[in-house]
């Protein structure tokens, strides 16, 4: 039985500890999915997502407009990243590719909102590039003004959802200043001609994902998203309200691992006793815990303090991406070797959890840059 005593901390109320366990058993009932069609999955998983209602918080509701609930999109991430990997990507892309739209979009750009919470239309955010990921404020994509238009030209590179979208944020050079400040984001329906999937991009836990080609890609003016110029601020600012939740989905494999070590440690015999009589996996069991739980901490913090209304949570958040993710990578990395031979034979449970995790330390600020920003924040403040 997973542990669910960190319900009770009081950085939730009770419509948290209804979503944790209404999702819960949700996904016990339809995940996880099969992912041979990885494509076909996610299509599906998107769907019965957005019938369920489950997609709703992934986005602004224009009826009833209001902050996104940051400790709603991290109990969800981490409840489905427990069941399936591939589901928690599937809820996190509505978000973030819809995160601009919702902060910063017109009323008119916000309509594609309806069908992105039904998960009737599939979104994508494409701000990486081949030359510039970590680096991003130095993006090449061209963006020229052309009468009522503006033309796109250029790569983005490593696009979740690339292939498969309905819709494309995208993040270009318009030129206003140099570096950070002549930035601007569009939206660009998938059907925009001129856009093409350049390559398919296949990595150790599949999802869709891609390189996009962008050939003189027109969108009308109205596809500007803010003002011209202010594209970094925009993209700065959705990745402030969705990096606590990537560590929110590593604290899902993390428990799971932890549940999956603490099962096998019960069941298996060891030297004529039960495995977990050995104090040596005890302690790996109490380490895993600690990180567990410490996750944890630092997660719901970054999303209680959003949720309070803090403007900007870029500390916060940077230490919950960093600690989370990293902890989980040692947490399921114990757990393969918990599970000897098992651990490493593929299809099994703790094997995926070990390819899916990885990622996680790369995308949306790597390791070592969460580490500059916490760095910059703890000197800046001193
Ligand atoms: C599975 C997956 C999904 C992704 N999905 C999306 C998506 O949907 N949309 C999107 O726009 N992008 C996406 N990305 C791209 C992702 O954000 C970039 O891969 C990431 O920002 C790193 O950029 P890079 O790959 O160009 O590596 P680089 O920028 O070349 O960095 C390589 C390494 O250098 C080190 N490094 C970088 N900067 C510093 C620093 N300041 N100090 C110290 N060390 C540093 C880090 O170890 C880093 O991992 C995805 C990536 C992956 C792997």
């Amino acid at each position: 039985m997973p542990d669910r005593s960190f319900l009770s901390w009081p950085f939730f109320e009770d419509r948290h500890r209804q979503l944790a366990e209404q999702l819960d058993a949700w996904c016990a009932k339809n995940l996880p999915v099969d992912h041979h069609d990885v494509d076909g999955a996610c299509r599906e998983l998107v769907a019965k997502l957005g019938r369920d209602g489950w997609l709703q918080p992934t986005a602004l509701d224009p009826d009833e407009p209001g902050p996104l609930d940051v400790r709603t999109l991290c109990i969800t991430r981490e409840t489905l990243a427990r069941h399936d990997g591939l589901a928690d990507f599937a809820f996190a892309m509505q978000g973030l590719g819809t995160g601009a739209l919702t902060l910063f979009g017109t009323p008119d750009q916000q309509r594609w909102l309806a069908k992105t919470r039904a998960g009737q239309a599939i979104s994508a955010f494409a701000l990486s590039e081949p030359r510039s990921g970590s680096d991003v404020a130095n993006m090449e994509m061209s963006v020229v003004r052309d009468g009522d238009d503006y033309v796109l030209s250029g790569e983005k590179t490593w696009i979740s959802n690339g292939g498969i979208a309905d819709l494309y944020v995208v993040f270009g050079r318009t030129g206003e200043a140099p570096g950070a400040k002549g930035i601007s984001a569009f939206i660009v329906p998938a059907d925009a001609k001129g856009l093409g999937v350049a390559e398919r991009l296949e990595v150790i836990a599949p999802h869709p994902l891609a390189r996009l080609s962008f050939d003189n890609v027109r969108v009308p003016a109205s596809a500007l998203i803010g003002k011209p110029g202010v594209g970094f601020r925009i993209a700065m600012s959705v990745l402030d309200v969705f990096r606590s939740t990537v560590g929110a989905a590593a604290l899902g494999f993390a428990r799971r691992a932890l549940d999956e070590s603490v099962k096998r440690a019960a069941e298996r015999k060891l030297f004529g006793a039960p495995m977990a009589e050995l104090q040596m996996v005890q302690g790996h069991i109490a380490d895993m815990a600690l990180d567990v739980d410490a996750a944890a901490l630092l997660i719901y913090r970054a999303a209680w303090t959003k949720d309070m209304g803090a403007a900007r949570v870029t500390r916060e958040a940077a230490m919950a991406k960093l600690f989370a993710t990293d902890k989980a990578q040692e947490v399921i990395d114990k757990a393969v070797q918990l599970h000897g031979g098992d651990g490493v034979r593929k299809g099994h449970i703790v094997e995926s959890l070990y390819r899916e995790i990885r990622a996680l330390r790369i995308y949306e600020g790597a390791s070592d840059v969460q580490k500059v920003v916490i760095a910059r924040q703890v000197m800046g403040a001193a």
